[in-house]
């Protein structure tokens, strides 16, 4: 079974996790906070974000996190987090 399945994105609408404009404006922030949401419950989001951060740049939300939050972190944050860093 790939982690893939256990995805909670997978009953969303997959655009929800791909935001496009600024991420600053009103209506982009909420949709990245209402996708953010979805992976605070996903029971993936440790595998998700291990994936997204070992893949290299890659666009929308994943594991919580959007591509300039991943882009940012320090090399030695780019390891698999745990369940509660990342439901944070
Ligand atoms: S952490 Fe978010 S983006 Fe990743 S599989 Fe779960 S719901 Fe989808």
């Amino acid at each position: 079974m790939d982690w893939r399945d256990g995805s909670l994105c997978l009953r969303e609408d997959p655009d929800l996790f791909f935001p496009v404009g600024n991420i600053r404006s009103g209506q982009t922030a909420l949709q990245i906070d209402e996708a953010k949401a979805v992976c605070r419950r996903c029971p993936v989001a440790e595998q998700c974000l291990s994936w997204a951060v070992d893949v290299g740049p890659v666009e929308g939300i994943w594991g919580g996190t959007t591509e300039g939050e991943r882009r940012a972190m320090p090399p030695r944050t780019m390891r698999r987090p745990t369940a509660r860093e990342a439901a944070a």
